[in-house]
């Protein structure tokens, strides 16, 4: 076993990476790509930054491919991820030209390299149209979707289905968000690595050199929420929550950290909706972070008393897992992917309102001994369920399966 794999089994267990190896063994050598719309920035490039390298130490000849393009493309494949979250938006034809142009434009130079491949990955609906530009494509190709769409905006979904449906399979966070498609869809929930900058251990040292870094009182609660400047993460919600457990702790800080995907053209207008909200409370503090700031994400965290995620959609929502790893309770907008992973009084709280939030926050605070315990059985639920060991066996074995019926 190499040294990494060495490091995934002290933390997965050895258990974890044997099986990993078994199924990655007749995939040795094998060309596998995964295609998406951004290297930084979102929870699909954080899975990629670290799946592409394990998988590539399995054997897997595994690359990372990312589609481009201009405003326009952006702006179309914003509103298809707000409509596949169920918002009645309406996307010209304007924009849906510029999404089927951009990707052909892209195929170009992807066509080689996709046509030659064994395994393809496309995720999200961005890069949804190569399939149909690589006609003489020879591997398996699966398109994997992150967002919550268990009630996507119909127009949305049926445009998108006319390219998804030609995959091989597809694949789904939560069970709630499979599609009427004609092929198999399969349930595999993400994951985080724990070997990676935002997740393994710090110092405490680095740890505290957030205090200084962002002004934070170590004296004083923090509580914290992590996420790209999007409506459907409730940054406002959390400000009202905030100013809920002010009136009856007042010594409480919040920090809101952020910063921008490259796919994302909506986050500079709900940055200055977030500024405007919080108006000038010194212990607002928000962060507009680059996209490299894992340990520093990583030691806000960890000096965090209790992390939110207050989404009202989430299609998995790694910022949970993150949290649930550094052994902090959280509070989670009771909606799609955060559910699969707040087990409600057991390793955190789901809460419907700013109000709700508070009032769980509240009761964190005063209660040391309940936080402590949570955070502990909120790290083993990580451990059990959510850790790229568990995430990579799932995909290997889709694929396994694929290959398997096209031999008989
Ligand atoms: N993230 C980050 N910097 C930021 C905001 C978020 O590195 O300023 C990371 C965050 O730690 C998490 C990912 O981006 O790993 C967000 O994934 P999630 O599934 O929570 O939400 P998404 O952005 O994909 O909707």
């Amino acid at each position: 076993m190499s040294e990494l794999l060495k490091s995934y089994a002290k933390v997965a267990g050895e258990d974890a990476v044997v099986k990993l190896q078994q199924l990655a063994a007749p995939m040795k050598g094998a060309k596998f790509v995964h295609v998406n719309s951004t290297r930084v920035g979102g929870g699909v490039a954080e899975i990629l930054m670290k799946m592409v390298p394990l998988m590539n130490e399995l054997g897997i000849d595994t690359s990372w491919e990312v589609i481009t393009g201009e405003d326009k493309f952006y702006q179309c494949t914003k509103g298809m991820h707000n409509g596949l979250q169920g918002d009645a938006v309406n996307i010209s034809e304007d924009l849906l030209k510029a999404y089927e142009e951009t990707n052909a434009k892209n195929a170009e130079t992807l066509r080689p390299i996709l046509e030659d491949a064994d395994y393809v990955i496309i995720h999200d609906p961005q890069p949804a149209p190569l399939l149909s530009l690589c006609p003489k494509r020879k591997g398996k190709w699966v398109w994997r979707c992150h967002i919550d769409a268990s009630k996507p905006h119909p127009p949305v979904w049926n445009y998108l289905s006319q390219y998804v449906k030609d995959y091989d399979a597809s694949f789904f966070s939560l069970a709630d968000y499979a599609q009427q498609l004609p092929h198999t869809q399969y349930l595999i929930p993400p994951s985080i690595d724990p070997l990676s900058e935002k997740n393994m251990d710090l110092d405490q040292s680095e740890i505290e050199s957030v205090y200084a870094e962002f002004s934070l009182d170590a004296e004083r609660p923090i509580m914290l929420q992590v996420s790209r400047y999007d409506r459907f993460k409730d940054p406002i919600g959390v400000i009202k929550a905030y100013k809920f457990v002010k009136e009856s702790v007042p010594e409480i800080q919040l920090v809101l950290a952020g910063g921008g995907a490259t796919d994302d053209p909506e986050g500079e207008e709900v940055l200055r909706e977030v500024k405007e909200a919080a108006g000038d409370d010194k212990d607002i503090h928000i962060l507009l972070l680059p996209p490299d700031a894992h340990k520093t994400i990583n030691a806000l965290q960890r000096v965090s008393d209790i992390i939110l995620q207050k989404s009202l959609k989430e299609g998995f929502g790694l910022t949970v897992t993150e949290a649930m790893w550094k052994g902090k309770p959280i509070i989670g907008g009771n909606t799609g992917g955060i559910r699969l992973q707040i087990v409600n009084h057991h390793t955190g709280f789901l809460v419907d309102t700013p109000e709700g939030a508070a009032l769980r926050i509240i009761e964190l605070l005063q209660n040391p001994e309940k936080m402590r315990e949570m955070g502990i059985n909120a790290k083993e639920y990580v451990r059990e369920n959510f850790l790229n060991t568990r995430h990579l066996r799932e995909i290997l074995s889709l694929f396994t399966i694929l290959d398997d019926q096209s031999k008989t």
